[in-house]
């Protein structure tokens, strides 16, 4: 049986979209689910309330920070696979799971992206059916990436279990039209994302940014306040984050990404990320009993601690919005400096979370604020307005 729904001619590769310039790409209007682009594309239409109410039960609890911050969810923890698979962005607990739905036969496919075969960071989005085709779409691809692309191919492989991996834009229009794609179970496994870049952006800030931009494999903002690299020979170039060349790299995030509230993936049964957790584990958040059926199946594969939060992030956040906002740039020595100190005395844990999530909206708030006033109200969610309220912004 065909799902009950509306259909329209997917837009042409290239063609201008919706959201305009806001567009994140997340592959929606590459197929005919474009019929309800209005109300499920994240940019044109924020519905976080209604959402989460229709995936975990209720919205989110704004008189709890942790909520407020994190999203609805029922537990957290640092975990780490006791055997990582190598590869992976981290330990590859999503490689993991998406596995261990495949094989304990949850689900019949699970959406994820590989990337182009001329290109290791060009991302390339699929229905994996295989134990190998998912190891294949293993480590992140740090750009937007059209994984709604293959919505269409869902319903007419006559798919009716699905896992989808991915990050938050994807998942608030997969959350939108889910009802529509003809599926008996759906199960969400999301990441955190944040800065993310087009192919072109990437290449900019690979050569602005790293020693050696060709040979970069992955790389990732740390824990420890510099971002690290990691070169095709197995060598690790760390910069800190107070160096990078912000004048520069003002105008390389993708304007989706200065336009973003959804860091940590609200809409996901499971989030799995790192930046809650201890250097070297990764951070889960179980929003759901999906999210919880999830893990357990990987439990076993697991080392697990439960999560911390040292320090105070407000100082530090505060005085970066001047910097992020006129794009300063630290000489390196100063730069290595202030990562020195701050990774001394500075946020751990569930404060870095914080600390990364407070720079980020206040940043996105006021890049929302100059270029796109019309829609600041709708389109922040109280629960940014919330975080961002904390601090002093600059006048107009
Ligand atoms: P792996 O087992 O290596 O699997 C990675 C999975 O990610 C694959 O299944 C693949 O399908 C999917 N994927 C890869 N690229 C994309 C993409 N562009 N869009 C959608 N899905 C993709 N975590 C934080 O805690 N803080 C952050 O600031 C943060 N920023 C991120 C930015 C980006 C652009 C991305 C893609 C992820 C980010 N993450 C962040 C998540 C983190 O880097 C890891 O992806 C996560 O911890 C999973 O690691 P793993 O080893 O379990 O994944
Ligand atoms: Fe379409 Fe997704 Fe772009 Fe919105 S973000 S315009 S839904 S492709």
């Amino acid at each position: 049986m065909t799902a009950a729904h509306q259909k329209a001619r997917a837009l042409k590769p290239g063609s201008p979209r919706p959201a305009k310039a806001l567009c994140s790409e997340c592959g929606l209007c590459d197929t005919y689910y474009i019929h309800y682009v209005k109300e499920a594309c994240a940019f044109l239409n924020q519905q976080f309330d209604t959402l989460e109410q229709q995936t975990h039960g209720r919205a989110r609890d704004l008189d709890n920070w942790d909520e407020c911050y994190f999203g609805v969810h029922q537990q957290m923890m640092a975990a780490r696979k006791t055997e990582p698979i190598a590869g992976a962005q981290w330990t590859g607990i999503v490689s993991s799971i998406a596995i261990a739905m495949l094989e304990s036969g949850r689900v019949e496919g699970v959406v994820c992206v590989q990337n182009s075969e001329s290109d290791r960071f060009t991302p390339k989005p699929v229905i994996a059916r295989t134990r190998e085709e998912i190891l294949a779409a293993r480590v992140n691809k740090p750009t937007l990436s059209p994984n709604l692309s293959v919505l269409e191919q869902v319903e007419q492989s006559g798919l009716k279990r699905l896992l989808v991996i991915g990050v938050g834009c994807q998942i608030q229009a997969l959350r939108a039209v889910q009802d529509k794609l003809g599926l008996e179970k759906l199960y969400v496994l999301g990441t955190p994302c944040v800065d993310n870049v087009t192919r072109a952006g990437l290449q900019k800030f690979l050569e602005t940014t790293s020693r050696s931009p060709e040979t970069v494999i992955y790389y990732e903002f740390m824990q420890d306040f510099r971002v690290h690299f990691k070169h095709s020979d197995g060598s690790i170039e760390t910069v800190p984050f107070f160096g990078l060349k912000t004048n520069q790299l003002k105008d390389v995030f993708a304007p989706s990404c200065m336009s973003c509230f959804d860091y940590v993936n609200g809409l996901a049964d499971l989030v799995v990320g790192y930046m809650g957790a201890p250097f070297g584990w990764q951070w889960l958040v179980v929003r759901n009993e999906l999210g919880q059926e999830m893990l357990d199946l990987v439990r076993d594969q697991l080392q697990t601690q439960p999560v911390t939060s040292a320090g105070d992030r407000h100082a530090a956040v505060q005085q970066s919005i001047p910097a992020y906002d006129k794009g300063v740039t630290l000489p390196m020595w100063a730069a290595k400096l202030v990562g020195l100190v701050i990774e001394r005395i500075g946020p751990k844990g569930l404060e870095y979370a914080r600390f990364s999530i407070d720079s980020h909206f206040t940043r996105n708030y006021l890049y929302v604020r100059r270029n796109y006033p019309q829609k600041l109200a709708a389109h922040v969610p109280a629960f940014a307005k919330k975080i961002v309220d904390q601090y002093q912004l600059p006048a107009q």
